[in-house]
């Protein structure tokens, strides 16, 4: 495997699951892109219907049946409450409950008393809101090492950090130190590194690199029984492409210069992740811009109806995205030599994912 992102991990342990030995190359002395920076979000509501959707639930299925053997990954089954500002959100909302697939998103139009009763932590301004009991959360910083110390126990699993693999073809893999490595199959998964490994293939490819800005609070001591969402996530999800959707309206112009929805999710020691935005456009900022976490900050109050903590970090994030349509695929999966595969691209869903696309890996 190259990359322990989340996408190598979870091939290394589909792998690992089938009986194979695993090698697993990483350029940095751990994983440290997107696959750290997201908001460990496991979410199911949106999703087109059809592959997408089918996918989703399979993967959801698998974080949980993982975190029953590593529970090190903080996999909780906390559902999710997208938060409607007025009536034409609920509305949107109340037609999403009539798709055919609702019940398996596991999705319910609530009341503002309601989403109260859910949720006792959200004591402000909302006119009610969409819940997705299959939505869950699992804590991103925490799941590459837990994943490693749970294959390690198995004696066929070994982690190479510092490895920059520059070359690969059948069967064998070579760093930029002149190391080299052999195995049966190669799995490369780097992630949004279009330029390294798979250069000439990604060229030609569906895809792009999207860039990110998040922060985290401090703890928050009220409990948050639900990750969140704003209304503004309906007018990106496929799931939300629905007649309503015309009737949304104008978007906040700092919403809509920077492509964002609310999210949160809160962390095991309390603290809030919340973002974001998104950047299509390179050369991407090298810096962090100020008025989207501003904005951020607002929206959250006005749900939390109180103050949050003082923010404690910021940073950003780049992904590998497929080109979007319905009838997928939903992730690029190309050969780069017989036996050597290079998977990526699964876009702002690929925490979600990537347990399903490491099973059909290997199927
Ligand atoms: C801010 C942000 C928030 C997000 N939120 C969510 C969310 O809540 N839910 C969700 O489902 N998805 C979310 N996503 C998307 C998700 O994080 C990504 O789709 C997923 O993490 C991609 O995983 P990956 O393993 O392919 O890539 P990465 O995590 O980027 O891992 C690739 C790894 O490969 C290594 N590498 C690259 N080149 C080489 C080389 N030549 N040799 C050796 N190693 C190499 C890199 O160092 C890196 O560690 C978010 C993304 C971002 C940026």
């Amino acid at each position: 495997m190259i990359g322990a992102g989340v996408l190598g991990t979870m091939h290394a342990l589909s792998a690992i699951e089938r009986g194979y030995d695993v090698v697993h190359l990483e350029r940095e002395e751990d994983a440290r892109g997107a696959s750290v920076r997201n908001f460990g979000l496991v979410w199911v509501s949106g999703r087109a219907p059809g592959v997408e959707l089918e996918l989703a639930l399979a993967a959801r299925a698998r974080w949980e049946a993982i975190a029953q053997r590593c529970p090190g990954i903080g996999f909780r089954a906390n559902g999710s409450l997208t938060l409607a500002a007025n009536d034409a959100e609920l509305a949107l909302m109340a037609q999403a409950c009539e798709r055919a697939d609702a019940s398996a998103r596991g999705f319910a139009l609530l009341d503002a008393d309601e989403v109260r009763a859910v949720n006792p932590a959200l004591a402000g301004e909302f006119a009610g809101g969409l819940h997705c009991t299959r939505d869950a959360g699992v804590e991103p910083r925490l799941v590459p090492h837990a994943l490693r110390r749970f294959m390690e126990a198995t004696g066929r699993y070994r982690f190479v950090p510092g490895a920059d693999v520059v070359g690969v073809r059948t069967s064998r893999v070579t760093t930029s130190t002149g190391a080299v490595f052999e195995g049966d199959r190669i799995f490369v998964c780097t992630g949004a590194a279009h330029q390294g490994l798979g250069a000439d293939v990604l060229a030609d490819a569906p895809v792009r690199r999207v860039r990110l800005q998040m922060f985290e609070t401090e703890p928050f001591a009220p409990h948050l029984t639900t990750s969140l969402a704003d209304g503004d996530s309906l007018r990106y999800y496929p799931a939300f492409d629905l007649p309503g959707r015309t009737g949304l309206g104008l978007q906040d112009p700092i919403a809509e210069a920077h492509h964002m929805q609310l999210l949160c999710q809160q962390r095991l020691d309390g603290s809030l992740t919340i973002g974001d935005t998104h950047d299509y456009d390179e050369p991407f900022a090298f810096d962090l811009d100020e008025a989207p976490t501003t904005y951020l900050v607002g929206v959250t109050e006005r749900f939390l109806g109180q103050k949050i903590p003082p923010i404690a970090r910021r940073w950003a994030g780049v992904y590998s995205q497929i080109e979007f349509t319905v009838e997928g695929p939903v992730y690029l999966r190309r050969s780069l030599d017989d036996g050597v595969e290079l998977v990526t691209g699964p876009g702002g869903r690929g925490m979600t994912l990537s347990p399903a696309i490491a099973e059909e890996s290997f199927r």
